[in-house]
């Protein structure tokens, strides 16, 4: 069976294409050159999606820098760093880039459609701290209605299928999962600030790393301050 698998190089769409792989998948992996300022991540996706073998790596290029609004997307705003968990879980942070899972999912459902694909992989996660709006089981849910009604496959009663499997994890058992998996963790990128190394305070650093040290395993990775 063909999937496609929404692989942004960090730690969840990694383990999510490993675990495509694990469940007999061809996998056909897609990253977004956003104009991220992390665009560190992308060289994580062409390394994960090498190593895990995948059919097909595609890297679809547009600029979300022409109407920023997100830390990530607009250098000017300060990325938050050195919060507590408590802190990032009180509202959404400027890290989230509006609507940016419903872009990246219409990418990899006319990827889907067009190749013959069954299932879309994403690695969303409804537990994170990071409360991102378009990481939410309802969202998904109506999304999946989008695959229904939006492609000739899904009229015909061929719906392609949106695969979530972390959406209900904690980091933590994503990590164990991963490990499982095989997923090579050294290769992964999760840093929101896009440096050489990691820098270690920034959200996406700080959950990473207090994942891994709950676990009393040590991230591969290098960090810059932790
Ligand atoms: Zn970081």
């Amino acid at each position: 069976m063909k999937a496609v698998v929404l692989l942004s190089g960090g730690l969840d769409s990694s383990t999510v294409l490993y675990q495509a792989r694990a469940e007999g998948c061809d996998c056909y992996s897609i990253s977004f050159d956003y104009q991220q300022r992390h665009q560190r991540e992308l060289t994580a996706a062409a390394a994960i999606a090498s190593a895990a073998r995948v059919k097909q790596h595609q890297v679809v290029n547009f600029d979300l820098r022409t109407w920023g609004g997100s830390a990530l997307t607009d250098a000017q705003i300060d990325l938050p760093s050195d919060r507590t968990l408590a802190e990032m879980s009180q509202n959404i942070p400027i890290t989230y880039v509006p609507a940016r899972n419903t872009i990246f999912l219409s990418f990899g459902l006319a990827y889907a459609e067009a190749i013959g694909a069954e299932r879309v992989y994403l690695g969303v996660n409804a537990l994170d701290y990071s409360g991102y709006p378009d990481c939410r089981p309802d969202y998904i849910q109506a999304m999946q209605e989008v695959f229904r009604l939006g492609t000739k496959k899904g009229r015909e009663g061929q719906e392609i299928k949106i695969v979530a499997p972390l959406i209900e994890m904690k980091k933590t058992e994503i990590i164990q999962l991963g490990n499982q998996l095989g997923v090579p963790w050294e290769l992964t990128w999760s840093c929101y600030a896009g440096e050489e190394v990691a820098c270690g305070v920034c959200d996406s650093c700080r959950l990473r790393l207090a994942a891994f040290a709950d676990l009393g395993l040590s991230d591969p990775l290098s960090y810059s301050s932790k």
